[in-house]
C-alpha cells in the first residue's frame, strides 16, 4: 500500500506542470514523508522482532537450557552477533570446565594428603600405646617398636618437606636461580651422601667418567633435589646390581640418565608415575620411605629449565630417567 502511495505520488511529481511549484513541493514533501514512514515502520518492525529473538536467547542461557553452541540461533541479519554469542558462550563453557576440574583435583588432593598423614600417625600411635601399654618393659620389643615408630616419623618428615616443595611449585612460589656450575662438583657432594644408600642393598653406586670441565646452566639446589629424587628411587626399586649415573654432552645441551637395575616399570605405568602419589606399588613404596611425590616434584623442576623427563623401562628390566639441560 505504501508503495502504491510512492508510485502514485511520483507519477503526479512527472505529470505537474512546471509552473505548479507548490503542487510539486507538496508531493515532494508527502514523498519523503512516506519514505521516512516506511523506513521507520521496517526498523521498527524488525528490531522488535530481533529484540524478541535475543530476549528469548538470554532467557535460555540463563535458565542453564542451552547445553551446545549449535543452539544459540538468531535471525539470519543477526549472524556476527549469533557468532560472537556463540564465542562468548564456548569461553564462559571452558572456564566452568576449568574451574569445576580444579575443584575435582583440589579436593583428590586433600584426601591423598589427609589418608597419606594418617598412615604413619596411625602407625606411630599405635606404637606408643604398645609401649606405654608395657611393652617397655620387654627388652625384647621395645627397641623394636621405637626404631618402627622413629622409621614413622621419618616418614612423616619426608612427606611434610615433599609437601611444602609441591605446593610452593604449584602456587608458583618456586624461585629457580639460574646460574652456571660444574656438574662434577655437584655429582662428588651428592654421591658420598647416597652411598650408604647403596650399600645397605648391597648395589654398586656408579658414576660413569665424564668431561669434569663440563658446566651447565641450572638451579644447583633444585637439581641437587632431582639427581636425589632419581637416584633414591633407583636404589629404592633395585634389589641387585647397579645404579648409574651417565652424563654426555654434545654442543648445546648435557643428557644426564640415572639408570638402574631393578623392578623397572609397565608401559601402562609410565605415563602415570609423574602424578602426584600415583604409585605402582603402595606398600612397596611407603615400606621404602616414598611419599608418592618425589617424581611429581622432578618433573616440575626439570620442566621450570624449560627441560623434560624421558623415561625408558620394562618390567625386571631396569628403568632410565634422563633429561636434557643446556650448558
Ligand atoms: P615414591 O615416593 O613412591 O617413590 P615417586 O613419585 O618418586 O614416589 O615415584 C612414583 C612411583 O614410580 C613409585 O611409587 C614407583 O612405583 C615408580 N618408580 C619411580 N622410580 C622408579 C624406578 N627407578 N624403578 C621402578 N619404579 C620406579
Amino acid at each position: 500500500m505504501v508503495y502504491a502511495a510512492l508510485c502514485l505520488l511520483t507519477l503526479l511529481l512527472v505529470f505537474i506542470p512546471p509552473g505548479l511549484t507548490v503542487t510539486r513541493l507538496a508531493c515532494v514533501f508527502s514523498a519523503a514523508c512516506l519514505l521516512n514512514f516506511t523506513a521507520f515502520y521496517f526498523f521498527v518492525h524488525i528490531s522488535e522482532r530481533e529484540l524478541r529473538s535475543i530476549r528469548k536467547l538470554i532467557n535460555l542461557i540463563r535458565k542453564n537450557k542451552i547445553s551446545s553452541p549449535e543452539e544459540i540461533v538468531l535471525p539470519e541479519n543477526l549472524y556476527d552477533l549469533q557468532e560472537e554469542i556463540r564465542a562468548m558462550y564456548l569461553r564462559t563453557q571452558n572456564d566452568i570446565d576449568y574451574l569445576k576440574k580444579l575443584e575435582r583435583v583440589r579436593t583428590e588432593f586433600l584426601g591423598n594428603v589427609s589418608h597419606e598423614l594418617r598412615t604413619p600417625i596411625f602407625a606411630i600411635q599405635g606404637f606408643i600405646e604398645t609401649l606405654l601399654d608395657g611393652a617397655i618393659n620387654d627388652s625384647k620389643v621395645n627397641m623394636k617398636f621405637l626404631g618402627k615408630a622413629a622409621h614413622h616419623t621419618e616418614n612423616l618428615n619426608n612427606l611434610l618437606n615433599d609437601l611444602i616443595d609441591i605446593s610452593m611449585i604449584e602456587s608458583g612460589e618456586m624461585h629457580l636461580s639460574f646460574r652456571y656450575f660444574r656438574l662434577i662438583d655437584l655429582i662428588k657432594e651428592i654421591i658420598p651422601e647416597l652411598l650408604p644408600e647403596a650399600e645397605k642393598k648391597n648395589l654398586k653406586l656408579i658414576v660413569n667418567p665424564f668431561d669434569e670441565k663440563l658446566q651447565i646452566l641450572a638451579d644447583r639446589n633444585k637439581l641437587r633435589q632431582v639427581f636425589n629424587n632419581l637416584i633414591l628411587n633407583a636404589i629404592k626399586y633395585t634389589e641387585e646390581g647397579s645404579v648409574s649415573v651417565i652424563i654426555e654432552a654434545d654442543e648445546s645441551a648435557a643428557r644426564i640418565m640415572i639408570k638402574d637395575t631393578g623392578i623397572g616399570i609397565s608401559e601402562k605405568d609410565i605415563p602415570r608415575i609423574f602424578e602426584r602419589f600415583y604409585r605402582v606399588d603402595r606398600d612397596r613404596s611407603r615400606a621404602a620411605g616414598g611419599t608418592g611425590l618425589g617424581l611429581a616434584i622432578v618433573k616440575h623442576i626439570i620442566e621450570a629449565h624449560s627441560s623434560k623427563v624421558e623415561v625408558r623401562s620394562t618390567i625386571l628390566g631396569g628403568s632410565e630417567f634422563a633429561f636434557r639441560l643446556k650448558h
